[in-house]
């Protein structure tokens, strides 16, 4: 006597199976882009951190803080000492195209908190 074996899930159920792993795998996903993104996010941190001890050696050496991120408020007397800090020109923008804003002497998180 041939005996069938029949699956042990109905049809439902096997529906339910893959849905619940449709949801596991989106939940997932969100946490994958943030680990994904660590290195840039780094990135942007040090870039900001480099450009507040830019401005800090800037005070030590001119005794003046620059006003803003463009090459003529890293410029004295007549001197482009923008080159000095910033070969390639000042960072007037982060990787991410928000701009570098000076307030209090400092590169603040503000405006880029979303970047880092
Ligand atoms: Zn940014």
């Amino acid at each position: 006597m041939a005996s069938s074996r029949k699956s042990h899930f109905t049809t439902i159920e096997l529906i339910m199976i893959i849905l619940i792993f449709i949801g596991i795998i989106f939940a997932v996903i969100p946490g994958y882009r943030y680990i994904a993104n660590t290195p840039v996010r780094n990135a942007h941190k040090i870039e900001r951190k480099h450009i507040n001890a830019q401005i800090q050696l800037f005070f030590v050496n001119h005794k003046d803080f620059p006003k803003s991120m463009q090459n003529k408020d890293w410029t004295t007397h007549n001197h482009a000492l923008w080159q000095t800090y910033f070969p390639d020109g000042v960072p007037e923008k982060c990787t991410f195209g928000d701009p570098w804003i000076i307030q209090n002497n400092q590169i603040l998180i503000t405006g880029h908190t979303k970047h880092e």
